[in-house]
Order: C-alpha cells, then sequence, then structure tokens
C-alpha cells in the first residue's frame, strides 16, 4: 500500500481554540452586520480568511528570534537574510520592507508613472492599487481557461503570450514592466509553469522591458511544476526555485506567505542602479536600508522560514492538505474550483445556490452560512471584492463568484479539515431552503468589502 502523504513535523505548542453554539454565531454574525472582517476572532472556531501572516512559526525560528541583531544599521540579521535570498532565490541586492505591499510601493515609486501600462497574469489587489494610485493602468493577460471554475488546465495561472504580445505592439513604450504573481492569487492560487514564464522572459527581451514577480507563493508555485510540468519531475524545488528566478530581474515578496512568518516582506534585484534609486524610498517609507521596517529578530525568522518554505517534505504536506480538504468537498457533489490551488478552496456560489441572483452577493452568503454552521470564517472573492464601476457606480460582477477557505501554514490538522468539510456539506444540503442574500445598508467609497454592512434580503410568500 502507497504511504499517504503526513505532516512532516510534530506539534510542541498548542493553542486553544473555542466552539460556540449557533444561537451564539446566529446572534454574533448579526450584530457584525454579516461582514466576517468585522468579527472578533475568539468567535470563530476555525478560520480561514487567509493564509497571509497566520503560519505557524517552526522551533528553528523561535530560536532564531532569540538571535536576532537590533542594530539599526548593519545588522548580522539583515546579512543573514540577504545572503539567504541570494542562495536560495539567487538575487544580488535585497531591500527588507514591513510587507508585500511595501515592497511594491518603493519598487513602483521608481518604476511605475503616469500613464503608463503594466501588464500581467491577475495583478494581486494591492499591486493593482499601487499602479492605480500612480495613474497608471494595469493590464490582466490571464489566459481565458482561468475564468472557468470546472476546466482542467495545469497551470492556470498562466499569461496568454498573445495577449501580452498585443499589450506590447499596442503599448510598448509605456509598458515599465510585466509583472507575473506566482501563484496567482487573483485566480484562485494557480500556478504559472516554467514554460510560461520562460516565454514571458523571451517576449519581454523582444521589446526591451524587464519582469518582476510578485512572489508571495512562489515555493508552492515550485511544488506544482515539479509534479505537473514535464521534465522538472526528478528536480529539486530549490532548483526549480533558481530557474523560476533566473528568468526574473526582480521580485517582490510578501513573506507572510511562503515566507511563513507573521510580519515583513522584501525587494530582491540585480540591477545596482534600481537597487540605489529604491533605496531611497525605502528610508523614506520604510526604514534604513538594513532593516526597512523589520524587527532584526524577525529578519532571522524569516530567512529560517525561506529555507523551511522550499523542503520538499513541507510542500507536500501544504499543497496535499489543501488537495484533501477539496477532494473531500468535492465528493459531497460541492462545486468548487479546480483543480485545488496552493493556498487555499474555492467554492464556486454560482453553482452553490444558481437559484438566487448574483447581484445578493451569494458567495457572502455561502461565507455566512458556513460560519453559521461552524463557526468557520472563509473570505468573499466576489461581487463585494470587486467592488463598484468608478464611471456607472453599479456593481461589476466577476466572472468567479467564490468563497475562499484560505488554509494557514501548519496550524490546522486533517481532523479540522473533515469538520470544514462536513459543515459546509450541511449548508449544502439545506441550500434550496434560501431564496435570497443580502443588500447592502452601508459601504465605503473604495474597498469596501472590508468593512460594508448587510442586512438580509427577507423572503415573501406571495
Ligand atoms: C499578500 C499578497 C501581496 C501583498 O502582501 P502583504 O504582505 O499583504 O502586504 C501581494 N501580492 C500577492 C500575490 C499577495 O498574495
Amino acid at each position: 500500500m502507497e504511504l499517504p502523504y503526513s505532516e512532516p513535523f510534530k506539534i510542541k505548542m498548542v493553542e486553544t481554540i473555542k466552539k460556540s453554539t449557533r444561537e451564539q454565531r446566529l446572534q454574533w454574525v448579526k450584530e457584525a452586520n454579516y461582514n466576517l472582517f468585522k468579527l472578533s476572532s475568539d468567535k470563530v472556531y476555525i478560520d480561514l480568511l487567509t493564509d497571509s501572516g497566520t503560519g505557524a512559526m517552526s522551533d528553528k525560528q523561535w530560536g532564531a528570534i532569540m538571535t536576532g541583531d537590533e542594530s539599526y544599521a548593519g545588522a548580522s540579521s539583515y546579512f543573514t537574510l540577504k545572503n539567504t535570498i541570494k542562495e536560495l532565490l539567487g538575487f544580488e541586492y535585497m531591500l527588507p520592507t514591513h510587507q508585500g505591499r511595501a515592497a511594491e510601493n518603493v519598487l513602483f515609486s521608481v518604476l511605475v508613472k503616469e500613464g503608463h501600462i503594466v501588464p500581467g497574469n491577475s495583478h494581486f489587489d494591492t499591486t493593482k492599487g499601487h499602479i492605480e494610485f500612480r495613474k497608471a493602468h494595469a493590464v490582466d493577460c490571464t489566459i481565458s481557461e482561468a475564468f472557468d471554475t470546472t476546466f482542467i488546465h495545469p497551470f492556470k495561472g498562466n499569461v496568454d503570450l498573445e495577449k501580452l504580445e498585443k499589450v506590447m505592439i499596442e503599448s510598448g513604450s509605456k509598458v515599465p514592466f510585466i509583472i507575473m504573481t506566482i501563484t496567482n492569487n487573483t485566480a484562485g492560487g494557480q500556478p504559472v509553469s516554467m514554460q510560461n514564464l520562460r516565454e514571458v522572459r523571451a517576449l519581454a527581451n523582444k521589446y526591451h522591458v524587464p519582469v518582476f514577480f510578485d512572489s508571495a507563493r512562489f515555493a508552492e508555485n515550485a511544488y506544482f511544476i515539479k509534479i505537473r510540468e514535464k521534465g522538472y519531475e526528478n528536480a529539486s524545488i530549490r532548483e526549480i526555485v533558481k530557474e523560476m528566478f533566473s528568468y526574473a530581474d526582480g521580485m517582490t515578496m510578501s513573506s507572510k506567505k511562503d515566507g511563513i512568518v507573521n510580519i515583513g516582506g522584501f525587494i530582491g534585484m540585480r540591477d545596482k542602479d534600481l537597487f540605489q534609486q529604491a533605496s531611497t524610498f525605502n528610508i523614506m517609507f520604510e526604514g534604513y536600508i538594513t532593516y526597512g521596517g523589520m524587527a532584526g529578530r524577525d529578519m532571522n525568522a524569516l530567512a529560517q522560514g525561506l529555507r523551511e518554505a522550499t523542503e520538499e517534505d513541507y510542500l507536500e504536506y501544504r499543497i496535499g492538505q489543501i488537495a484533501y480538504l477539496g477532494n473531500k468537498i468535492k465528493e459531497y457533489g460541492i462545486p468548487v474550483q479546480e483543480p485545488f490551488g496552493g493556498h487555499a478552496v474555492f467554492v464556486d456560489a454560482l453553482r452553490f445556490y444558481p437559484h438566487i441572483p448574483q447581484t445578493e452577493y451569494i458567495a457572502q452568503l455561502l461565507g455566512i452560512e458556513l460560519y453559521i454552521e461552524g463557526g468557520v470564517r472563509g473570505v468573499e472573492i466576489g461581487t463585494l471584492l470587486a467592488d463598484r464601476d468608478p464611471d456607472t457606480r453599479m456593481d461589476r460582477l466577476p466572472k468567479l463568484e467564490l468563497l475562499r477557505l484560505a488554509i494557514p501554514r501548519r496550524v490546522y490538522t486533517n481532523n479540522h479539515m473533515d469538520y470544514i468539510a462536513a459543515a459546509l456539506k450541511n449548508v449544502f444540503d439545506r441550500r434550496n431552503e434560501l431564496q435570497h442574500g443580502f443588500r447592502i445598508t452601508w459601504e465605503a467609497p473604495i474597498m469596501r468589502h472590508f468593512t460594508v454592512d448587510l442586512e438580509r434580503i427577507p423572503t415573501t410568500n406571495q
């Protein structure tokens, strides 16, 4: 019998989490105006809001915390991190930042100007925000297969090279760089193939523009290349990571993901001139170039986290656990996005509640029902997140209306996964009892999903 994957760690410290009753949860979620962001975490039993900054550090990382060097300039912790990044990712120059969006802010302060066009594969919201804030445009060139949750494609994070070349032909002179997000978060944690990265590099060379990677989940991406892409079966994760980054001129990183730390980020670069320009902005926005918003101890923990995230046993467990949950949910007949991504399972609300209009925020409805059923908190990736069209002020109805169940790294066991799937099954079995979703009673002018207030649309019996 083939042995199943299992956790490559044992647990030496635990944190108690509290169960609650359905009656309590009905009350709490109503008080939160049906916005799961407004629940205090002690009201949540299993928290799948995000995999960002929510991972469990190892004993080695906690050990590294104790030996952090808190010198303002030239701390040994900075050199530990810098050397680790050079060794694992291959970048000569590095600037620490307090998190991923700060890395974007610093890098884009150098590179993005008004009127610029930045093509890529489904830019992450903060990436897009930092581009649009500078009166430039993000153009999404993701392959169209990514928007069909039932279509099986091993690399749904890929860029469509024809779409990308069209952008380069039409507005090449206004393109400061191409950005590749690995894995593609917005399309569901879907990986980008090595071939696609190589082809993007070739296209960038043809039009003389640099390529940057938004690298939050680069290690998960490398594991998908190993198990799905021909020719990489026998390559080590570290070799794959090295080759991936060999196609980039630089990268931004949210260390809260594959750095397995609770806060932090960095920029990796090859070009000295770019490093020098970015250093000025780093000093202005983040901190001196050898700490950039991070404590020495946190840089130590991050250096160790990058090593652990690029170990094959860890990634086999990580991706295996997502697939374990995904398969459970799928066996119950619940519509999920396939193939499963690297950090989350995405439930397809359009197929879950086909009888309720998308305009009634049905992925949010699904999230609320799951919370009431089991105290499990997911997050809506749908119409609330997509916000209103700035011109017409109408809701933009996205192609994908999803409930994301993001799995924190090394935090929950497969018994928790069984519990989540069972709670979701109960919600699914009762799906036809609901006729309506929500309407908005208050919303902020931008990024409304964090603070929106909702009320249930009552069912009327005519
Ligand atoms: C999380 C994330 C970011 C932003 O990083 P923060 O650390 O949250 O600021 C950028 N890009 C991607 C793909 C991400 O997942």
